[in-house]
């Protein structure tokens, strides 16, 4: 892409009223635009990114042998009455219908799957089996300041699982959570497993939290044994495993996961025959994962006073090229020329072709922007001259202050070798 094409372009200062470093930082290098409290366009490079938490997070719901499918936003309200949940979920949106009728705005998604499973499914054959979507849900937060961190409209991927039995439930859920812990790790987050209480889903459940002093969350993490305690669930200044002292910090909570209450299953007649034919009910859980509040997670604990800093497997582009002296038609035909060469290597290029921009304000916005690479071309460090005259390409690392000088072939090779 080149950025005298991007959509858009890059602000100099952050809106008023941007009050966290996620929101304040994606809305100035474009990634993401706020239409109300909560409320967010993701621009072109922004879906990029979600697109590419997206597809980590596919990657491995589906070595846990999950299947996507994609369910309504806009739900019967009747289903919401008859779990109860109407009125005992206070961020639920409500509105009416053609004709009068009640509907709500999804926060979550038991109240479709189950009665969905239900008509399928009736036999101990049938089961397990496991159903995930990413998919947009809405929440009336009261507090949606926190930019990608509280949406009232945001990004979920949220899987159910339902078993025979109680055992199959909970050895699957092991298998979450390592997948959770795969995909944390993998877009650049360090998650804590927590012990946290179950809300309206369950009695327990565990979170994934990412200490920064932003988080909304309070956790004690134990100093001698690991544990992790959401503040919610602790009853005692010390360590319930093992007895330790405990240390409080500030966190995120980037994903939940839930043994799901039977009752869900008593409400929409979630029963199967089980192999001597006689009637039990299903036994389910329930996973959730923030995709768009992982990503604003990522900027707060991931960036400098200049910027951004993506981490690899989910950063827009893999390579900022700054065309410098542009002026200059000889120096302008090599920039295009490597450009198209990044393009046949299959390198994703952010290629800043402006003519009239100083170096400091292309250097300025490719901090901001926070790709991991940024490659220099200029009178300096032309193509050709590098293969005639030993001169080479300038290459950095946004995460390092280090610049080195190789050639096209070596700059290929790092940013390839690094995916
Ligand atoms: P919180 O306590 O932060 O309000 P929650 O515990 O109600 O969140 P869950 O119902 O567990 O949220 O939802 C699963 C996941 O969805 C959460 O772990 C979080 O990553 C994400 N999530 C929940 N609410 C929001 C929101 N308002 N904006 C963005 N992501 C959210
Ligand atoms: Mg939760």
């Amino acid at each position: 892409m080149k950025y005298s094409k991007l959509f858009p372009k890059t602000l100099k200062q952050a809106p008023s009223g941007a009050e966290s470093i996620n929101q304040q930082l994606l809305v100035r290098a474009g990634f993401i635009h706020q239409e109300m409290a909560g409320v967010y366009t993701y621009l072109p490079m922004g879906w990029k990114v979600l697109d590419k938490i997206s597809d980590i997070v596919r990657e491995e719901m589906d070595k846990i042998e999950g299947q996507e499918l994609v369910m309504p936003a806009l739900h019967p309200a009747d289903l919401w009455k008859k779990t109860g949940r109407f009125t005992s979920v206070d961020v639920l949106f409500k509105l009416k219908g053609a004709g009068g009728a009640d509907l709500v705005l999804g926060p979550t998604h038991e109240e479709i799957i189950y009665p969905l499973v239900a008509e399928y499914v009736s036999s101990y054959r049938d089961l397990p089996v496991y159903l995930y979507q990413i998919q947009v849900k809405f929440r009336n937060e009261p507090r949606a300041k926190a930019g990608l961190l509280r949406g009232r409209e945001f990004l979920m991927k949220d899987l159910y699982s339902f078993h025979t039995s109680d055992d199959d439930r909970n050895s699957y859920y092991k298998k979450v959570r390592e997948a959770y812990l795969r995909i944390f790790k993998r877009i650049g987050l360090k998650a804590l497993e927590t012990k946290a209480s179950g809300g309206t889903f369950s009695d327990l459940s565990e979170e994934f939290q990412v200490i920064t002093p932003s988080g909304e969350d309070t956790i004690f993490v134990c100093l001698k044994c690991g544990s992790v305690f959401n503040k919610e669930i602790l009853s005692d200044k010390k360590c319930s495993d093992c007895g330790g002292s405990l240390k409080q910090e500030k966190a995120i909570e980037v994903g939940n996961i839930f043994p799901l209450k039977r009752s869900f299953a008593e409400t929409f007649k979630l029963y199967f025959t089980n192999q001597s034919g006689q009637q039990e009910i299903v036994s389910a859980g329930c996973y959730g994962l923030g995709i768009s509040r992982a990503m604003g997670a990522i900027v707060e604990v991931s960036h400098d006073n200049k910027g951004i800093i993506w981490s690899e497997a989910v950063a827009p582009y893999r390579v900022h090229l700054v065309g410098l002296d542009l002026g200059d038609p000889h120096v302008e035909s090599e920039a295009e020329k490597l450009y198209k060469l990044f393009l046949v290597e299959n390198v994703e290029v952010l290629f800043d072709d402006r003519v009239n921009v100083s170096a400091g304000a292309k250097f300025a916005d490719a901090d901001l922007i926070g790709i991991p690479y940024r490659v220099v071309i200029s009178k300096k460090t032309c193509l050709t001259s590098s293969r005639n005259s030993g001169n080479k390409l300038e290459i950095k690392k946004r995460s390092e202050k280090e610049t080195k000088f190789l050639s096209f072939e070596k700059v290929l090779k790092i940013v390839k070798d690094s995916g």
